[in-house]
């Protein structure tokens, strides 16, 4: 046996680490999965889908044109009914004529991987759900179908994954309790923390035990100090143990101070409330199991940001949202050559913007490699908003899922090269703020699952037709 076999087989892990450096880290996740399946190297984004897609993408245009995507994100939500908990359509592995979540979604693998599938992500809710009127129950998860919120039991949930996955590199992300309350910081009091403690520890022990799902992530409970999650916390050292843990998730950065907390804390968690995230709690067994943020991005800054706080994969609705808008990105990760500009530039260019692009037969992005830069240019892009034709949305989803793959690509880089820091301090000095990606701008339709729907008098879409 080599060394390398040697090392292959005592790994059970399917997590490795290749290099880390001040906390930050690069490696390599493959679930296990009887099909071939792309390993993810991380830090790496992971692409929500909605209803079966990346929007504005069909799997073909995936397939050719955005060869950097790494691993979807499915919201199971998508799926449930408002009032029966079978699986609608035909989605039903196992059952005769029945397909399995991966072949239903039909995102095809790029063809960068030939042969090779994606890896796939589900957990109860989408990737930023909104939050639900119902708060969830001891055994029910709140969800969001098409028809309205429902609880659905967490046994039902596992069940639906395991009998519409198996063995094709889905990964099962545990449901998780948390204060979901719209607009404003939680306040979560004494009961409502040891109801939080209870339920995820129950609904990971739930998740885990499920021997025919092969990866399951646990969450890291939001808004609560580590020392207080120390019994949970050894709950998951148990599964890890075991090989019944693949992963971490955490939801929210923001939720994770507890404002009045009427439990008294001792010095040691007041400390560790107050000092946020911070992996180097962790004991030791779990200090090597992936890291997945699941926090609502607000763009590359914050992306960066959250790499640097430790994180494996980061969820990618910033760059959905970002196309939504009729924005292209226009930043890349500077090199320690690189000069500081005296202005910080933009982000991103406005395409919605005529005066500035109508008449420009430029790419988005000069030199960029990506479908719609090679093919198309600006003006083009520009008149296609105007015209609300669905391809401008197509163009700048190729376009910007391109720039934050290769974003990605270079902090792998930075990382194996021990120069992160640096070239993320000359970013965050050479663009301008997440916050001016926050254009209001007329997209594409609004859909039921972006926004709240309470008693609005406004119409959200407004009427396309009119008088001429
Ligand atoms: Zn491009």
């Amino acid at each position: 046996m080599t060394v390398e076999a040697q090392t292959e087989a005592m790994t059970v892990s399917p997590f490795r680490i290749l290099s880390r450096a001040h906390g930050v880290r690069a490696g390599v996740f493959r679930p296990p999965a009887a099909c071939p399946i792309r390993p993810i190297h991380t830090p790496e984004m992971i692409v929500p889908t909605s209803r079966g897609t990346i929007p504005h993408l069909t799997p073909d245009n995936v397939s050719r044109n955005v060869p950097s995507i790494a691993g979807l994100h499915v919201g199971i939500e998508d799926y449930m009914d408002k009032t029966a908990m079978a699986a609608p359509l035909a989605i039903e592995a196992g059952r005769p004529g029945g397909h399995s979540l991966r072949e239903y979604i039909s995102v095809l693998p790029p063809q960068a991987a030939p042969g090779e599938q994606l890896p796939i992500f589900v957990s109860p809710r989408r990737a930023n759900p909104i939050p639900s009127p119902q708060p969830n129950g001891d055994k029910a998860v709140s969800i969001q179908t098409s028809a309205g919120f429902r609880p659905v039991d967490v046994d039902d949930y596992l069940a639906f994954v395991e009998r519409t996955t198996r063995d094709d590199g889905v990964v099962m992300l545990s449901p998780v309790d948390m204060p979901m309350v719209p607009g404003r910081k939680p306040r979560i009091g004494g009961n409502r923390i040891k109801k939080m403690l209870l339920r995820n520890s129950r609904w990971s022990a739930a998740s885990t035990d499920r021997s025919a799902l092969a990866s399951v992530f646990a969450p890291i409970i939001p808004g609560l100090a580590w020392a207080m999650q120390k019994t949970y916390v050894d709950e998951l050292v148990a599964y890890a143990a075991a090989g019944r843990l693949a992963g971490l998730t955490l939801w929210d950065l923001e939720s994770r101070h507890i404002p009045e907390s009427p439990i008294k804390l001792s010095a040691e968690e007041e400390e560790s409330t107050a000092s946020g995230v911070h992996w180097d709690h962790l004991p030791e067994a779990l200090a090597d199991v992936l890291r997945f943020s699941m926090s609502d991005l607000e763009g590359p800054h914050q992306a960066l940001n959250t790499i640097a706080a430790g994180f494996d994969l980061i969820g990618g609705d910033f760059v959905l949202k970002t196309t939504d808008r009729g924005l292209a990105f226009t930043f890349t990760l500077p090199t320690t050559e690189t000069a500081v500009p005296a202005e910080p530039a933009p982000l991103a260019i406005n395409l919605w913007d005529r005066e500035l692009f109508q008449y420009d037969t430029k790419p988005l992005v000069e030199g960029c490699q990506c479908f719609a830069c090679k093919n198309h240019h600006r003006a083009y892009i520009t008149h296609l908003l105007a015209v609300k034709e669905m391809v401008a949305w197509t163009l700048l989803q190729i376009h910007n899922l391109h720039v934050a793959g290769q974003l990605l690509a270079d902090v792998r880089e930075a990382i194996a090269a021990g120069d992160f820091a640096a070239r993320l301090a000359l970013f965050e000095v050479s663009y301008a703020t997440d916050a001016s990606l926050n254009v209001e701008s007329p997209g594409p339709r609004v859909r039921g699952y972006q926004v709240r729907l309470g008693r609005a008098t406004e119409r959200l879409n407004p009427s396309p037709f009119h008088s001429l």
